[in-house]
């Protein structure tokens, strides 16, 4: 069976309520064999941590989104610490800046990215990015850092442009379900030339799903969709596209390769 990793999802959210153990377990059988929840807020750690212990297959980034700067405190680090001592927290994140939405200051946005930056070096985590309208400002604080840091630009929405920045980096490139909007001729144009060893997909669910659900709740199983179009785009089998972002996938986050006859 054909099988992908969801390398940026919120299973937490209220969106999946009713039916989580459904959603995921749909996911599972579709193929979806691991999944990497990221973190927006630090009061959703331990639900996050839970769900993993429930589910083995399931890993976490944990951090503050940049709607959420202004709530980082003098305990913040310490409880970031604390949590990526749990064995399924692979990574610091979502955390970046985000100037379109400014539901923090600027100046707070970047300070705040910058300890996160600073907290993924110290505890050897790879780095989940989330930028809107700021890839200079975002480029500035992880270029003081080039060479000592890892990671990714979760659900790019970019062009062609900021690759070149992105290939210095040496960071990781992860498509959404936005990718497939017809509208999104940028970001199609860079999907098509991320290298192949620096390629992912994710669903950022419940948000953003793909074109054929699109206006619906996102799902991971939604995620082939994505995967689907961007085999297209980039004339390759969408075996061969897959089994490339799995390997991607572990390798950025260290995910284990699961047993065989492993099952959820
Ligand atoms: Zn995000
Ligand atoms: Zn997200």
């Amino acid at each position: 069976m054909r099988t992908i990793i969801d390398s940026h999802a919120h299973l937490g959210w209220d969106s999946f309520k009713e039916d989580r153990k459904e959603v995921i377990k749909r996911a599972y059988d579709d193929g979806v064999i691991q999944i990497v929840q990221a973190g927006v807020d630090l009061k959703s750690i331990p639900d996050q941590l839970a769900l993993a212990d429930e589910n083995s297959h399931i890993y976490n980034g944990v951090g503050l989104h940049p709607h959420e700067a202004k709530v980082w405190d003098d305990d913040s680090a310490a409880t970031l610490r604390t949590a990526a001592k749990h064995k399924s927290v692979v990574g610091v994140g979502e955390c970046g800046l985000d100037f379109y939405y400014n539901h923090s200051d600027h100046d707070v946005q970047i300070e705040v990215f910058k300890k996160q930056a600073d907290l993924a070096i110290e505890l050897d985590l790879p780095i989940i990015i989330h930028t809107r309208d700021a890839w200079d400002e975002t480029f500035a604080v992880l270029m003081e850092r080039k060479g000592k840091l890892r990671g990714v630009f979760h659900c790019f929405t970019g062009g062609p442009e900021v690759l070149p920045a992105i290939r210095e980096l040496d960071f990781y490139v992860s498509f959404s379900g936005i990718v497939t909007f017809p509208s999104a001729k940028d970001i199609q144009a860079a999907a098509a030339l991320v290298p192949p060893d620096r390629i992912l997909v994710e669903t950022d669910c419940p948000y953003l799903a793909p074109k054929g659900r699109r206006g619906k709740r996102n799902e991971p199983s939604f995620i082939w969709l994505t995967v689907e179009f961007l085999a297209a785009l980039r004339a390759v089998e969408i075996d061969d596209l897959a089994r490339t972002t799995v390997d991607n996938a572990r390798r950025l986050f260290s995910l284990p390769v699961p047993a065989a006859g492993f099952v959820g």
